[in-house]
């Protein structure tokens, strides 16, 4: 029988292994996952801590006995520690009985994700935490209570960074969070991200740019310029390192410490399949642009098109992703999805901004949503975009991205229906602005 064996158990690992059992009842599967959970929904951890979500149990969605239910085998605290693609062998350690052995695969999917970085002046101290894992959750909510917090110093502006800052804010923590540089978020544009700071103000959230700590001293923290703030719990959100030295001596190739995949899933060996957090793949608008795409969608399309080429089905391929991404900040939503600001410079475009009430203007709760999108003067597509506002900054992003991905043009917005009521939006849409402004611009050019 055909044996299958993923690495890792949450989005990428679980998701695909699920697919693959609806599309096969035979085949063999077997999850390795280093950790205690699999199968929980990672993105709405923060929202535990803050109360929007209140059962701890909906943030899981399969169990190992689920599993077993469906003849998909799950270990828990058991690690990949190497791959042997010759003989098509992982070397497997059990945490539990601290013992190692081999196991075979037909297929191997890898979906191992990263892990978050740590910064040596505070990795040490008792009361730091980051937030990747649903035990880390669990240290963290029960650190809080045990310790009765109500400071706390976030470091890093990353969504996960303003996620946790909200949700700890809701929970009545106060946070400082600290950014090594001037600019946070840097996902979205520098001039557009005047709302996160109105936010911060807004909320009682001190920010404080250009600041590291330098180290922990009890239950302070000493930061680089000079001052010592109350720290009784920091969590840092700075970043992942992709999960993959357990592959250095597998003969799978690694770019950066990612996995590059083909539209099959398929690493550079044919039987091993990768996707998630751990994966390099390409822009759909933009193929010679390469992207990691750290989110939950991609994981979750990949396991889709992974378990379909192993179930035989070799016309569901991966056409690359567009890296379309949302986040919340109180208030506020930032969207954003396309190439980064630094490859857009590389190739000719113009930029269109179109800034108007997210609903007719006579509407009591109307609010300002800025679009700006960068439009490549060759094939009018549009490589990047970006929008911030209130409300209706979802519908705008996706909007824009699926037109993009099914190759619609800027000057094609023009066209774009939108379902429009005075509560929703205008007869002229800030989209089909956009597409107005960049036809004019467009004959100026
Ligand atoms: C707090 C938080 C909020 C998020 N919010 C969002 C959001 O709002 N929207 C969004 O799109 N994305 C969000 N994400 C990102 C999203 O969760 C990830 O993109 C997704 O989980 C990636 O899936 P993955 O399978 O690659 O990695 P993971 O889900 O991280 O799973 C990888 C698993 O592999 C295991 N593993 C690693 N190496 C080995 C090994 N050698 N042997 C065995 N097991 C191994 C790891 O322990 C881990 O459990 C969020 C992530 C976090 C942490």
């Amino acid at each position: 029988m055909t044996r299958v064996i993923v690495v890792g158990g949450v989005a990428g690992g679980a998701t695909a292994a699920s697919q693959l059992r609806r599309l096969n009842p035979d085949i063999e599967i077997v999850i390795y996952e280093r950790y205690r959970d699999i199968s929980y929904g990672s993105c709405g951890m923060p929202y535990y801590i803050g109360g929007d979500v209140e059962k701890w149990d909906s943030l899981t969605n399969m169990t190992p006995e689920k599993f077993r239910d469906r003849n998909i085998f799950v270990k828990t605290e058991h690690e990949i520690t190497a791959v042997n693609s010759k003989e098509n062998t992982v070397t497997v350690y059990d945490k539990n009985s601290d013992t190692e052995f081999t196991d075979s695969y037909d297929y191997l999917i890898l979906s191992p994700g990263g892990s978050p970085k740590k910064l040596p002046a505070v990795k040490d101290a008792a009361q730091t935490f980051s937030l990747h894992k649903l035990a880390d959750l669990d240290y963290i909510v029960e650190f809080i209570e045990e310790n009765n917090i109500k400071e706390a110093v976030l470091v890093g502006s990353g969504y996960i960074g303003l996620e946790v800052t909200e949700n700890l804010t809701k929970r009545g923590i106060k946070v400082t969070m600290l950014q090594h540089d001037e600019q946070i978020y840097k996902n979205i544009e520098a001039d557009m991200n005047g709302v996160l700071y109105e936010a911060m103000t807004e909320q009682g959230v001190t920010l404080k740019l250009n600041t590291e700590i330098d180290y922990v001293d009890g239950g302070k923290a000493v930061l680089s310029n000079g001052e010592k703030i109350d720290a009784p719990l920091i969590i840092t959100g700075v970043g992942i390192t992709p999960n993959t030295k357990f592959l250095n001596s597998s003969n799978i190739t690694l770019k950066d410490g990612l996995i590059p995949i083909n539209k099959n899933g398929q690493t550079n060996i044919d039987n091993i399949y990768a996707l998630g957090d751990a994966v390099m793949t390409h822009f759909q608008h933009v193929p010679e642009k390469t992207t990691q795409s750290a989110l939950a969608w991609p994981a979750h399309r990949l396991a889709h098109i992974i378990a379909n080429q192993l179930a035989g089905d070799r016309s569901i391929t991966h056409e690359g992703l567009l890296g379309t991404n949302i986040v919340k900040f109180f208030d506020y939503n930032i969207a954003t999805f396309g190439l980064s600001e630094k490859d857009v410079a590389e190739i000719p475009h113009f930029t269109v901004d179109q800034k108007q009430k997210n609903k007719s203007g006579y509407m009591k709760d109307a609010s300002p949503i800025h679009i700006r999108v960068y439009v490549s003067k060759d094939s009018g597509l549009i490589l990047r975009a970006a929008v911030v506002g209130t409300e209706g900054v979802d519908k705008r992003i996706d909007v824009l991205s699926a037109h993009t991905r099914l190759g619609g043009t800027v000057y094609d917005l023009i066209n774009i229906e939108i379902g429009y009521s005075p509560p929703f939006s205008s007869p002229k849409d800030v989209i089909n602005m956009i597409g107005y402004k960049a036809i004019e611009k467009a004959e100026d050019l």
